[in-house]
């Protein structure tokens, strides 16, 4: 009889500190690849910000509601003739957006061309030739940033130039920001409003973040906006269901107080569990889905100087987050809405730079039963409401009460834009601020997406997987490239589980 024990013993340990998509990536990816991992999780369930609330018959995905590029989560699926949809099942979702503003004008954004050529045609004079061109220029930009840093999972300035030569980034738009990339070539303002928006899915500023970012439409308009039928939480359950198929240890309600140090390597980990045990654990390596600089910080104590480096990576935004269970249904909604701030360039000013709560924001409202009727009773509701806002700052501190305030200057603005008596008709109310973000998932600040993507402050790079300080410490996540977002994330975990392979001679 074989004693699995005995095997475990056999193998090179790796701990994943925190199950996030980032960190159950790597750890399926490593455990496959035949090493013992165990992972460890401070909260009672895997899935990090992938997570669920349910209450009086409603469903509330707390974190992601659009997935897109599925096409890189299917390698951890594909094992023993399965596939991803072996394990969840996806629904195009098409309009992809409804896109609200002020004056009462609203624009669909269609994946279906013919759709979206006949929303243009209807917009203004020019709009049909001035998307066209921005899709070539937005295809170009994915092009050029796929094959390398998303493929090589390419980390540094430094990586960058060697992987692309000279001419290799040739149309790579990293001298003008985002907001210019657009500007130049569309001249609709609700288009510009609208295609500006899609620096939502990183939490940045279109005005801050560099012209390449423009390759994010292109991701969702070429590979499509999906759902998850069940609600996004069944994708965690299918990322759990690969823990176990590969044997990872899942330690669940343990939180990592501390990364062992021995010299320029590290050895270990220290946790406390909810019981308020404590665990030790050796490892060969360890992948800290904590972000790098709360990692620095709390679990490696790391000197003023190391924290001093880190400070280029300053967190992406936050937000409030309003899961409302309503006695009614809205028609005029679609699965994706957006209330468009009446000065979007204002909003983002104001959040990135000024760093104050915004006024008027660009409001992000997800209604999935348009095509998911199970996430709420008959007749009834679920809508999520996410305004961006400034991740916790000292320039400019915010209170929980403040975003209390903030609440209620958003359900005027969606009152006033067509969503009549609104508060009248709540049944069920979860609301989140950035201080139970940063509690329940210690995200550095409250950020929802890790680092901002800055042309000034980062170029838009975000940490390195491979820890500069110690040997066989690697990041995955948000804080690490390529950044945020649920396809990035596990992306960085497919790129740190190769990276350790090949730092152990098994390229
Ligand atoms: C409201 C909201 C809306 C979003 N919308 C979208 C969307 O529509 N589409 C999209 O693609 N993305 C979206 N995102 C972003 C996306 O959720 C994240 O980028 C992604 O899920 C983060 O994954 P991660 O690997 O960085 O880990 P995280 O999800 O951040 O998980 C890290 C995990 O590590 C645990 N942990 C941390 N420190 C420790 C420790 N010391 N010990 C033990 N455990 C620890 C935490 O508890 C957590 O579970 C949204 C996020 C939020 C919050």
């Amino acid at each position: 009889m074989t004693n699995p024990s005995a095997i475990r013993a056999d193998k090179k340990r790796v701990v994943v500190i925190g199950a996030g998509l980032g960190g159950m990536t790597a750890a399926i990816q490593l455990a496959r690849a035949g090493y013992a991992v165990d992972i460890l999780e401070k909260n009672p369930n895997v899935g990090g910000k992938l997570n669920i609330h349910r209450e009086a018959g409603f469903s509330f995905d707390l974190g992601p509601s659009i997935f897109t590029l599925p096409n890189v989560f299917r390698p951890i699926f594909e094992q023993n003739g399965k596939t991803l949809d072996d394990y969840i099942h996806l629904e195009r979702v098409d309009p992809q957006w409804r896109n609200f503003f002020e004056d009462g004008t609203v624009v669909d954004l269609w994946e279906n061309p013919a759709a979206m050529r006949h929303e243009l045609e209807r917009l203004s004079p020019g709009a049909v030739e001035d998307y066209q061109k921005f899709l070539e220029y937005s295809k170009l930009q994915y092009d050029i940033v796929e094959r390398g840093y998303f493929k090589h999972g390419l980390d540094t300035f430094w990586d960058f130039v060697k992987f692309y030569g000279v001419r290799g980034a040739r149309g790579l738009d990293y001298m003008r920001t985002m907001a210019t990339g657009i500007e130049t070539v569309v001249h609709d303002p609700y288009l510009r409003d609208i295609l500006e928006y899609f620096i939502k899915y990183v939490g940045s500023s279109a005005y801050d973040a560099p012209g390449f970012m423009n390759l994010m439409p292109n991701i969702q308009l070429e590979f499509g906006l999906w759902y998850v039928r069940g609600g996004l939480y069944e994708l965690a359950r299918a990322f759990e269901q690969r823990l176990q198929e590969t044997g990872v240890r899942v330690f669940l309600n343990h939180r990592v107080t501390e990364i062992l140090k021995d010299g320029a390597n590290v050895r270990g980990v220290l946790a406390r569990s909810a019981d308020g045990s404590t665990l030790s654990l050796d490892a060969d390596f360890v992948v800290s889905n904590m972000e790098v600089i709360p990692a620095n910080q709390q679990l490696l104590h790391s000197s003023r100087k190391v924290m001093k480096k880190l400070e280029r990576f300053e967190p992406a935004c936050s937000g409030i987050v309003v899961h409302l269970g309503l006695n009614r249904i809205y028609p005029q909604l679609a699965h994706h809405n957006f209330f468009y701030s009446s000065d979007q360039k204002r909003h983002f000013h104001r959040v990135f730079k000024e760093k104050q709560l915004p006024d008027d924001p660009t409001i992000y409202l997800v209604a999935p039963t348009r095509t998911d009727p199970s996430q709420a009773p008959p007749g009834c509701d679920n809508i999520k409401i996410l305004p961006h806002i400034p991740y916790r700052n000292d320039q400019h501190p915010y209170t929980r009460e403040d975003c209390v305030d903030l609440k209620e200057r958003c359900l005027d603005k969606l009152e006033r834009m067509g969503l009549t008596d609104l508060r009248k008709h709540i049944v069920v109310e979860d609301f989140w601020t950035p201080f139970d973000i940063e509690e329940k998932y210690l995200s550095n600040r409250g950020s929802i997406y890790g680092v901002v993507s800055d042309m000034r402050k980062n170029f838009a790079f975000k940490g390195p997987k491979k820890s500069p300080d110690f040997k066989n410490l690697f990041y995955v996540g948000g804080s690490v490239n390529p950044g945020g977002g649920m396809p990035m994330v596990t992306l960085s975990g497919l790129h740190v589980a190769r990276l350790i392979m090949e730092s152990d001679g098994r390229p």
